[in-house]
């Protein structure tokens, strides 16, 4: 029996010193310390021993299962230990790597190019006016000199949510609102946001689109006063060699009323297939706040006069950036967006 302990001792040694993983070191246990291991076979026949031999071969055992268990303890300090310290090295943090680049948002470009629009007139002393996108037919129409009936309103094919409410068509009623809260002070305010009309959707229309609209009233308000500050706008968005033009047109809130042209963004007025040859491309409509217009807001048209325009930021953004085609701001393509972020 004490040959059999000697020899479980060598065998188990000899093993134990070959393992290299934790696992095996548990399996070696059971096998050999377990209760169904190897030394609990031996000492099953300490039964069957004299009572001298019984405390011999009992310290023999004791022996060997110490023996057994050293090195297991050893083994296993020694697993754990390199567990550490492989859990340091992968925590270790090298501040000398690059960081990662998180992906981040950017502005839209329609947003982008209405914010530096904005930009220009603060920096001309505007302020900026809100007012709804549900708007009455009241300051929709007939407030900007527009009643029921009038031919111009098929100009504007509107959504109407009831007979006397609807979408704004322009961000003019927000002009009417102002006039309305300000009570006859001069006025100077730009206003920017959507406006919805029933257009079907192709290259250069949207059932919605975002409109700036600019309003002055005061005292001695001429029409040189309009041209001047639109020339200063187109400079400062397109390069101080941007020139503008003012053309006779029609518009029911302004007397007289122009289309303004800026010179081509793509040849400098030469002449190229995007201005088709003529070399200016059209911008925006303005002109001098109607009689009426001022009338309906509460202003005297013999002491006061003004200046109105409107600009869709769209069409500004087409021409800034040579985008061919409005849909390409709302379909939301990250390849098209992403171009904004860098710039
Ligand atoms: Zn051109």
């Amino acid at each position: 029996m004490k040959e059999r302990l000697e020899a479980l001792r060598v065998e188990a040694l000899q093993e134990l010193h070959q393992v290299d993983n934790p696992q095996q070191l548990n399996d070696l246990r059971v096998k050999y310390l377990g209760k169904k291991g190897a030394l609990t076979e031996i000492l099953r026949g300490m039964g069957g021993l004299s009572a001298e031999e019984r405390p011999i071969i009992g310290q023999v055992a004791n022996d060997v299962r110490a023996a057994i268990e050293g090195v297991i303890d050893e083994k296993q300090n020694a697993f754990l230990a390199a567990e550490t310290e492989n859990r340091l090295r992968a925590e270790t943090i090298d501040v000398t790597l690059p960081g990662k680049a998180l992906p981040t948002g950017a502005v839209h470009p329609l947003n982008k190019v209405a914010q530096e629009i904005e930009d220009v007139f603060v920096g001309l002393g505007y302020s900026i006016a809100e007012g709804p996108e549900v708007e009455t037919d009241y300051f929709n129409f007939e407030a900007l000199n527009l009643p029921k009936n009038h031919p111009a309103r098929d100009m504007q094919d509107s959504f109407y949510i009831t007979e006397d409410i609807l979408m704004r068509t322009h961000t003019s009623p927000v002009q009417v609102r102002t006039m309305q809260q300000m009570n006859g002070k001069p006025i100077k305010v730009i206003c920017p946001g959507k406006v919805y009309r029933r257009d079907d959707d192709d290259a250069t229309h949207s059932f919605m689109f975002n409109q700036i609209e600019g309003l002055v009233v005061g005292p001695n308000i001429r029409m040189s006063d309009l041209k001047g500050t639109l020339l200063q706008f187109v400079q400062q968005m397109f390069g101080q060699q941007a020139q503008i033009r003012l053309r006779p047109s029609f518009f029911p809130f302004t007397e007289p009323s122009a289309e303004v042209d800026v010179t081509c963004v793509q040849c400098g007025g030469h002449g190229c297939r995007m201005c088709k040859q003529t070399g200016w491309l059209e911008i925006l409509g303005c002109g001098m706040v109607h009689p009426r217009v001022l009338e309906m807001g509460g202003y005297d048209p013999k002491e006061v006069s003004g200046f109105a325009f409107g600009m869709g930021v769209e069409r500004i953004a087409l021409l800034k950036y040579g985008i061919d085609d409005i849909r390409h701001f709302y379909t939301n393509d990250q390849r098209f967006l992403s171009q904004f972020a860098r710039m």
